[in-house]
């Protein structure tokens, strides 16, 4: 039995799209399959994406790609009921990470591997996958397809892995984000941005808000994890909205979405690699948050470069079960080392309440230190009485310092 390609891509977001950019200027003959009407139509982040790998995949990417504006101010805000913490940092022309669209990035992305020759056939959605004959056969809304070696690049839901029954359905490692993006006045220059990170607005969810500032929009959204939805004060439906209230942010609303958030966390990655088969991006469930930076777009570029040079090798040697070969070079990469370095502060925010509990000691040691009466005690006193209040140990209290700062 002949194949259609030596590599077909099943995915045409940020990680597809660098499997297939990199994989094309190979030299392989790769097919890319994305269901939405072009690339960017079905994809969803907050926004904000660091640029490092971009700048690999493609080196003259600030000149030319659509970004939006260079972010130079992170603002947190913590709410704690009546009291709120704020703190915010600025780095004039810092050019390290950039809000973006997601629909106009992916889509010019799109033509960029195009214009190298990648084929990506729209509108076509996989429903199903096995193996024959040595290689992988997808079916498609729209016809059959079959080659040696098959890229996962479909998000979080990765359908090939699923179709194989290699893995399951994991909504419990996951977390909903929704977001909106607001029309409205941007009164910063714009070679400025502002990231705005937001905790305790919404009680009863675990997880936390962004706001990035875009050229003449605001992307407005929250990730929270699944399980912690029936807690939530507001039904899911309304998060977002109810979140943009509270923030006072006005404007019309231009566009909505919801998507699934990997959450799995560096030692409970899913299976990365299969005979015939590599898993990117959100598919791998390559997503970092460590309470300073989400990521998912960097990791979904890097990885899907990785696969692209792997996928070489393997046509190169003939040999369709060397799939390892991506791992070993993902092991050699900031992917997997920085999954790594995070998985401490992962566990430490995945801890229960754990984040909300230290915010609410930090909101009320901060109101210790601004209040003046008769027995005043010293900061160490206070920090030991709030602790005792919410029944932490200081040996608790020092153990998850130095886990939030490994
Ligand atoms: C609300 C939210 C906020 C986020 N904020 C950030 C952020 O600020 N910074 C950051 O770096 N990351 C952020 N992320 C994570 C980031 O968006 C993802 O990690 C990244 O988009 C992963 O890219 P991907 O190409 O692997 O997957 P996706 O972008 O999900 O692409 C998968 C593609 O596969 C296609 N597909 C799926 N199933 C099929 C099928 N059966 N057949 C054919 N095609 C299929 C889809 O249409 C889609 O185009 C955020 C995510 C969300 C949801």
């Amino acid at each position: 039995m002949s194949f259609d390609a030596d590599v077909i891509i099943v995915g045409g977001g940020l990680s597809g799209l660098s499997a297939g950019i990199t994989a094309i200027k190979e030299g392989l003959n790769v097919i890319l399959l994305e269901r939405g009407e072009y690339s960017g139509a079905k994809n969803v982040s907050g926004g904000r994406m660091y640029i490092h790998a971009l700048q690999k995949l493609i080196p003259d990417a600030l000149e030319r790609a659509p970004l939006e504006r260079p972010i130079t101010k992170e603002t947190y805000e913590f709410y704690c009921k009546n009291k709120k913490l704020t703190f915010s940092f600025e780095e004039k022309d810092k050019k390290n990470s950039y809000s973006v669209l997601r629909a106009k990035f992916d889509r010019w992305l799109a033509s960029e591997a195009e214009s190298l020759g990648l084929l990506i056939s729209y509108s076509t959605l996989v429903t199903n996958a096995y193996r024959e004959n040595g290689g992988i056969t997808l079916e498609t809304n729209r016809g059959t397809l079959r080659a040696p070696l098959a890229i996962d690049a479909s998000g979080v839901t990765s359908v090939v892995f699923r179709y194989l029954g290699l893995r399951n359905f994991t909504p419990d490692k996951w977390m909903l984000g929704v977001k909106e993006i607001i029309k409205t006045n941007v009164n910063l220059p714009e070679s400025e941005g502002e990231a705005r990170t937001i905790v305790g607005l919404i009680s009863g969810v675990k997880g936390g808000g962004f706001v990035y500032t875009n050229k003449d929009t605001l992307s407005v959204g929250m990730a929270v994890t699944f399980d912690s939805l029936p807690k939530s004060e507001v039904p899911a439906k309304d998060l977002v909205e109810s979140f943009r209230e509270k923030l006072g942010i006005e404007g019309e609303v231009l566009e909505y979405s919801a998507h699934a958030i990997p959450y799995y966390g560096f030692k409970n990655l899913q299976q990365l690699y299969a005979d015939n088969l590599i898993a990117v991006g959100d598919s791998a469930g390559f997503l970092i948050n460590d309470g300073f930076t989400i990521r998912g777009m960097d990791l979904a570029i890097a990885s899907g470069m990785i696969a692209g040079l792997a996928a070489k090798k393997i046509v190169e040697m003939r040999d369709f079960t060397k799939t390892s070969i991506y791992y070993d070079m993902l092991k050699e990469s900031f992917v997997l080392k920085h999954l790594e370095l995070a998985y401490s502060r992962f566990e430490l925010i995945n801890k229960g309440t754990t984040l909300n509990i230290y915010t609410e000691v930090l909101c009320d040691l901060l109101s210790d230190m601004f209040t003046v009466t008769e027995d005043r005690k010293t900061l160490i006193e206070y920090a030991l009485l709030r602790l005792k209040e919410k029944g932490i140990s200081l040996t608790q209290a020092i153990r998850d310092m130095i886990s939030a700062v490994k």
